[in-house]
């Protein structure tokens, strides 16, 4: 989430927090989304400020939220998504506030990397170095976004409650320069990425760099974005379930584990459409995982659990299938270390019997498997 209140916010903490800028701007910033992943030691860093999970998830999760709950079928169809999850943008945008926006996080940002006694006119050489001669879309950003909305995030695919936010609130989104996204990289301290949604808003930006990728990485890392608003919409950037233990467990999503949920479904939907492959899968790890647990639960359990944020029936299936407080067990492994999270996997499945030959011939995994250690 990301509003100019906030950042004005983070400007007076600035005055006062000079000495740990760059450590202050890392924690505190918003969470954005990034593409091509985040560096491992970055994410750390933001999950550990975002949510430290210790040896015991549920010891964990107690901080944020746990409330006790009944074990019975009724109750757990009563649970109250409208708190849980489900929400809709705090900022809605249309074309013209949405550009306002992104000037403003860029002055924003600039003004940070000025304090830094970073001088912009250089950053900007750099990032001009960085254009191509030809910064225009055959095909706009605009319009490949209308058409992913229109054709292929259709009602049967989100769900009637977020297909109906969606179509209510649609994203907007922007292009913006090059330099827009070195600055956000320059001030947040991420890897230079082609696209971001801003949590808590219907605004999407896209790289004019995007430019030079190909069609079906321009139609991935749409879709990409477009998948981070309409689960936005549907869970709120939470995850919750009934444990095997009958407790409801509740906490902020890990961000990586929500990103392999979005690339798996970017993939897929990317080459299921006008039959494109994409030149590359990001998030290589958290994709894997995503992959495994899509491969055990179904895709359509997967999919109404990230769009939902209810992963009672995941936590369910998973559970039965590798024994009770597996799931957990894998959340905790994999927010600690994404890439130990799919070895966790890999192992669970093969103690279990589980033939893992036919997800590893998954074009998407073999596609990750390229950018992964090992
Ligand atoms: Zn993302």
């Amino acid at each position: 989430m990301i509003t100019m209140a906030e950042r004005q916010q983070e400007v007076d903490r600035q005055k006062v927090t000079d000495a740990k800028t760059s450590v202050e701007t890392t924690i505190q910033k918003p969470p954005v989304d990034t593409n091509p992943r985040v560096s491992t030691q970055q994410a750390l860093i933001a999950l550990g400020a975002l949510f430290t999970f210790g040896d015991d998830l549920k010891r964990v999760l107690a901080q944020t939220l746990k409330i006790p709950h009944p074990k019975d079928e009724e109750a757990v169809q009563k649970l109250d998504h409208s708190r849980l999850g489900c929400t809709r943008p705090v900022d809605v945008f249309d074309e013209r506030s949405a550009a306002d926006h992104s000037s403003g996080i860029l002055s924003y940002n600039e003004s940070i990397i000025a304090k830094r006694n970073l001088a912009s006119e250089d950053l900007l050489t750099r990032f001009l170095n960085k254009l191509t001669l030809n910064q225009t879309f055959s095909k706009s950003p605009v319009l490949i976004g209308q058409e992913i909305s229109s054709d292929w995030l259709t009602k049967s695919y989100l769900g009637p409650v977020v297909y109906k936010r969606y179509t209510e609130t649609p994203p907007v989104i922007t292009i913006e320069p090059v330099k827009f996204f070195e600055a956000e990289q320059e001030v947040g301290g991420k890897s230079l990425f082609s696209g971001i949604y801003y949590h808590d808003t219907n605004h999407i930006a896209i790289s004019k760099g995007l430019n030079t990728a190909s069609d079906a990485d321009k139609y991935r890392l749409i879709v990409h974005e477009e998948l981070h608003y309409a689960a936005f919409l549907g869970s709120k950037l939470q995850i919750h379930f009934i444990s095997s233990d009958g407790e409801l467990v509740s906490s902020a999503m890990p961000s990586l584990l929500h990103e392999g949920l979005t690339e798996l479904h970017a993939q897929e939907l990317t080459r299921g459409h006008r039959g494109m492959v994409p030149d590359k899968v990001d998030y290589p790890p958290e994709t894997v995982c995503a992959a495994y647990l899509q491969s055990i639960v179904g895709a359509d359990v997967l999919r109404e659990a990230y769009f939902s944020g209810d992963f009672t029936e995941v936590s369910r299936i998973f559970d039965e299938k590798f024994g009770k407080g597996s799931f957990q067990q894998f959340l905790v492994v994999f927010s600690e270390d994404s890439t130990k999270g799919s070895v966790f996997l890999e192992k669970l499945f093969n103690k279990a019997g589980v033939d893992t030959a036919d997800i590893e011939k998954n074009p998407i995994v073999v596609g990750a498997r390229k950018h992964m250690p090992g």
